[in-house]
């Protein structure tokens, strides 16, 4: 691709402030380059949209070196100055929303409006954590001896290594960063390599913002190289990942070699109840938003829905009219409902999905049907009727706007069915019975569950899944936690 290519894909992107385009990691209060680069293209188009350094264990190295020296400092500050910083950090974010946006749709796809909530999401962090770190409070435990005076602290854990995915590429940042920064804790962040600029947008307001140097620093580049000093360097404390199952295991395994504190959000495969009692706008509404935002692609994507069988053809017909008229397209372009897949793996996804799905007697109530695009990565919105519990779409993350239906009869089969799976992250469940309300949300094995609520994400509430989908919590007190240990002060006094 000519540079002239380049440069007009990037004039699209119109920003005011040009210069939030970063194509260079950040290590240490300086901005890096590196021997290669690493593409990143704009889904929608698939045209390339600029380049980061490719960096690998060297940097790594020097990014955690900088961070374990600027950890001193940094955690003998007060939570209130560190929490006026954070603050003066999201203030930018939300001051730059319209460009910080602009720069998500291109390298990541989703409508503009969606890029938009997700920056005020994003920044939502750094706000709430900047307070919430005033609140770290340990305790006073009355002594077991007349003599004893046992005092708990809560002391920042140390220097932080954080993974973070493509699909919400500002996001998954800050709700680490955020209570990591907080606690006093140093950070060194690999981001996806499909979405390097929102992250490095970060780093140029957090700079702004008045983030010492080594405070917060990103290595872009190889993920393997650098993942293995994340997770195998002894000066780092805690490991943070969000990202697929399979290479969350495979990383915490490693932190273990040194005994990392570890925090792990993985892939999740929410099943959506909808019962006969339920209010079915509700319904409807829920699952849109929760199936089609982001073009399927969130961890918390409603996989599985399962529908009573009295309201089975009323919501799947319903739910089909709504997502039909989805207007697809490139969120640059005018206003979208929906955006492509990340890339042709993703929609090779979709296809297989929704072939398995057929061939054992599935239903196309719309879409089924690659669009093409330039990038090649737009799929319709789509929903099947007649899906098996055993269909590979309820077996597998599809990650993709594909809803497919199952028909249930009895409270008990639906529990079972949702919670038939290794999975536990996000659950859904509506109905208008009290009692039934209760007994669901209670048995369903999820981490969240949205009771008559396709949403279930806060910065105030906490966020994280069980069973497969992993461990600790973002948001909420609990998310500070995670960057806390706690030490006892054991003293014995005289006299
Ligand atoms: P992924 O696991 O492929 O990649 C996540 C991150 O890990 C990326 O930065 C990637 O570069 C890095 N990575 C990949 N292999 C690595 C290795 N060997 N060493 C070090 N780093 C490595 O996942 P993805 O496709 O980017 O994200 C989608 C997945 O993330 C889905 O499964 C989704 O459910 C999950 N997710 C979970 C949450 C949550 O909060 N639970 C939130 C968002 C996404």
């Amino acid at each position: 691709m000519s540079q002239h290519d380049v440069e007009a894909e990037r004039s699209r992107l119109a920003l005011q402030r040009p210069d939030l385009l970063r194509e260079a990691a950040y290590v240490d209060g300086a901005w890096v380059q590196g021997a290669t680069t690493i593409a990143v293209l704009n889904p929608a188009t698939g045209r390339t949209l600029g380049a980061v350094p490719n960096l690998g264990g060297a940097e790594a190295d020097r990014a955690t070196a900088a961070a374990a020296a600027a950890l001193p400092a940094w955690r003998a500050r007060s939570a209130k100055e560190r929490g006026a910083i954070l603050r003066r950090w999201s203030d930018l974010m939300l001051a730059h929303k319209r460009d910080l946006a602009r720069l998500m749709t291109a390298e990541q796809g989703k409508p503009l409006a969606e890029a938009e909530g997700e920056v005020a999401y994003a920044a939502s962090f750094f706000e709430w954590f900047g307070e919430e770190g005033k609140r770290a409070y340990g305790s006073v435990i009355p002594g077991h001896q007349a003599d004893k005076r046992l005092v708990v602290l809560r002391q920042a854990v140390g220097v932080v290594g954080a993974i973070t995915p493509w699909n919400f590429p500002s996001a998954m940042i800050t709700r680490k960063v955020g209570p990591a920064l907080a606690a006093g804790c140093t950070v060194v962040l690999k981001p996806s390599e499909l979405t390097p600029f929102s992250a490095l947008a970060l780093a140029v307001l957090g700079e702004e913002a008045g983030v010492p140097a080594g405070v917060f620093n990103i290595v872009t580049g190889a993920p393997a190289p650098i993942g293995e000093v994340l997770t195998g360097d002894p000066r780092i404390a805690k490991f943070t990942f969000t990202g697929s199952t399979a290479v969350g295991k495979r990383l915490a395994a490693a932190c273990m070699g040194t005994v990392k504190r570890v925090s792990l959000e993985l892939g999740g495969n929410a099943p959506f109840l909808v019962f006969d009692d339920a209010d079915l706008d509700a319904a409807v509404e829920g699952a849109m938003v929760s199936k089609f935002r982001n073009t399927g692609q969130t961890c918390v994507c409603a996989n599985r829905f399962l529908v009573q069988a009295r309201v089975y053809d009323e919501f799947a017909e319903r739910l089909a009219a709504k997502a039909k008229a989805l207007v697809v397209g490139d969120g640059l372009e005018g206003p979208t409902g929906q955006g492509p897949l990340i890339n042709a793996a993703a929609v090779e996804k979709m296809a297989r999905h929704v072939a398995d799905a057929r061939a054992a007697g599935a239903k196309v109530l719309t879409g089924a049907e690659a669009l093409g695009g330039q990038g090649q990565t737009f799929y319709a919105p789509t929903v099947l009727a007649g899906v098996t519990a055993e269909a590979l779409l309820n077996r597998e993350e599809t990650f993709g706007p594909l809803a497919g239906l199952i028909r249930f009869e009895t409270e008990a089969e639906a529990v079972a069915i949702a919670n038939d799976t290794r999975a536990g992250l996000a659950a859904y469940l509506f109905t208008r019975d009290l009692d039934r309300s209760w007994r669901v949300s209670e048995g369903l094995e999820y981490g969240m569950v949205g009771l008559n609520s396709g949403l279930v994400s806060t910065e105030v509430a906490p966020f994280g899944g069980v069973k497969e989908s992993g461990f600790g919590r973002e948001g909420a007190a609990e998310g500070l936690d995670e960057y806390l240990s706690t030490k006892l002060v054991h003293a014995a006094i005289r006299g």
